[in-house]
Formats: structure tokens, C-alpha cells, sequence
């Protein structure tokens, strides 16, 4: 099971947690970061690291966020967005991410 990254990480990316992974699996989107579980060993250290308590072990997940397991997965393998359109399209987010309303300044 990877470790998961949810709604809280959402316009923050405060990116700590890319530091912290030793097999660089955490990529950005535009509005959130996404572990790609293919790649994740299952290490936790990115999980005490994120000031947002964004990251979960998938089969930890509260279960409103369960779908962020497949938002995660979806990331790397989508191609109408995500890293997997080698940039031929500008979408860069999860389309349910996407859709997340902004926070008013
Ligand atoms: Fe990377 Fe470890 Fe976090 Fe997986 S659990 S994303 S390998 S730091």
C-alpha cells in the first residue's frame, strides 16, 4: 500500500515532503503534489514531514478521502493530464482537483 496525498496539500504544496523521499516519487501538479504509488516503497517519511498532515497510508485513508487514491494513481498514468502527456496538453491537475474551489484571499 503507498502512502497517499490528500485535499489539505491542495494550493500549499509546501514540497517538504519532496525532500524527504529517497526514491523521488512526489511530483508536482499545479495545485497539489501526487505520489506516484508504482514507485513509492512505503518508507513514511514523507508522512511526519508535510505541515498540512496531507499524506496518509492508502489503507489509512478517512474514508472522504478515499478517493485520492486513485487521484494520486490517475496523476502518472491519465494522458489527458498529468506528467503523461509529456507536456502535449497544459492540464496539469487531476480533473477533481482541479475543480476544487479556491480559497478566497
Ligand atoms: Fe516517498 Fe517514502 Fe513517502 Fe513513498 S512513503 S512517497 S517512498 S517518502
Amino acid at each position: 500500500m503507498p502512502y497517499v496525498i490528500t485535499d489539505a496539500c491542495v494550493d500549499i504544496m509546501d514540497r517538504t515532503c519532496v525532500d524527504q523521499c529517497p526514491v523521488d516519487c512526489i511530483q508536482e501538479g499545479e495545485r497539489m503534489l501526487y505520489i506516484n504509488p508504482d514507485d513509492c516503497i512505503d518508507c513514511g517519511a514523507c508522512e511526519p514531514v508535510c505541515p498540512q498532515n496531507a499524506i496518509y497510508l492508502a489503507e489509512s485513508l478517512p474514508a472522504p478521502l478515499s478517493g485520492y487514491v486513485a487521484i494520486n494513481a490517475d496523476f502518472y498514468t491519465a494522458t489527458d493530464f498529468g506528467p503523461a502527456t509529456g507536456g502535449r496538453l497544459t492540464v496539469v491537475d487531476h480533473p477533481a482537483v482541479a475543480r476544487l474551489p479556491r480559497a478566497v484571499a
